[in-house]
């Protein structure tokens, strides 16, 4: 059977395509692109002339069984998105799971990810992190899921609609308070790549006076929640401790 290769390609600068995706795109029978007409430019760019096939969200189910059948065959088969790294936050999912279930060779070719690139520049905590993808585009489910995440420790990371930047900005500010670090990465490996910590209110305050900051791609991430410091409040596993006596009373 064929391998079924995920490969990344660039968020923007073309020169972070690897040598070794380009081998790739050359030597496949078939590349399943998000969207073929975007993709075509990549391709052509760089001189590939591989067969280029559609594979975006809504016939990835039905396109799986096609594929599978190609790599069954012997044929080797390359996934791509628009931009950066297939599934993350784009198509793919259904097929991958679908061609690994049928046991065939699944390997990532990785590169560009919009989210890597922006936490390894931000200079916020990276030892652990949530990405959280896209907010709700409506404002209440937006606000629902920023209180349930208010108190997440771990750094978190959103991808955002340019035009959605400000009004998350603001519940960002609004929820978890003016002080919080953040750091807005937009427009990564361009001509206009910005990256801009501050505190959220800070950084809301800045995007609003400044239209050009509203457009393009960006992340955005926030620092973790941070317990208040308050001395005489009794740690987590204090009470933990003292629950846990407390149960073995009479
Ligand atoms: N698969 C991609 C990746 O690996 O990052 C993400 C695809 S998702 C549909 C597109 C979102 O990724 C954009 O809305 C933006 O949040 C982020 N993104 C992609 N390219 C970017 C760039 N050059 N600079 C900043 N953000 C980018």
């Amino acid at each position: 059977a064929g391998t079924l290769y995920v490969v990344a390609t660039p968020i923007g600068n073309l020169e972070d395509i690897s040598a070794r995706a380009l081998r790739i795109l050359r030597d496949v029978a078939l590349i399943a692109a998000e969207d073929t007409r975007h993709s075509i430019r990549l391709l052509q760019h760089f001189g590939i002339t591989t067969p280029l096939t559609a594979c975006h969200d809504h016939n990835e189910r039905d396109e799986s069984a096609r594929f599978l059948a190609r790599l069954q065959a012997g044929d080797d088969v390359a996934l791509i998105s628009d931009a950066g790294t297939p599934l993350i936050s784009d198509p793919g999912f259904n097929l991958v799971r679908h061609v690994r279930t049928a046991g065939i060779t699944v390997v990532p070719v990785p590169g560009a990810c919009a989210l890597v690139a922006a936490l390894s520049a931000a200079g916020l905590p990276c030892d652990r992190f949530v990405f959280e993808g896209f907010l709700p585009a409506k404002a209440v489910a937006r606000q629902t899921r920023l209180e349930q995440l208010k108190e997440e420790v771990r750094t978190l990371i959103f991808y955002e609609a340019p035009h959605r930047l400000l009004d998350c900005l603001s519940d960002l500010e609004k929820l978890w308070g003016h002080e919080r670090p953040a750091l807005l990465a937009r427009e990564l490996t361009k001509t206009f790549e910005t990256l801009k910590g501050a505190p959220l209110g800070e950084l809301r305050a800045w995007v609003a006076a400044d239209r050009n900051q509203q457009r393009g791609e960006c992340v955005l991430l926030v620092s973790g929640w941070q317990a208040p410091e308050d001395e005489d409040a009794l740690d987590a596993r204090t009470l933990k401790v003292l629950d846990l006596l407390l149960s073995e009373l009479p």
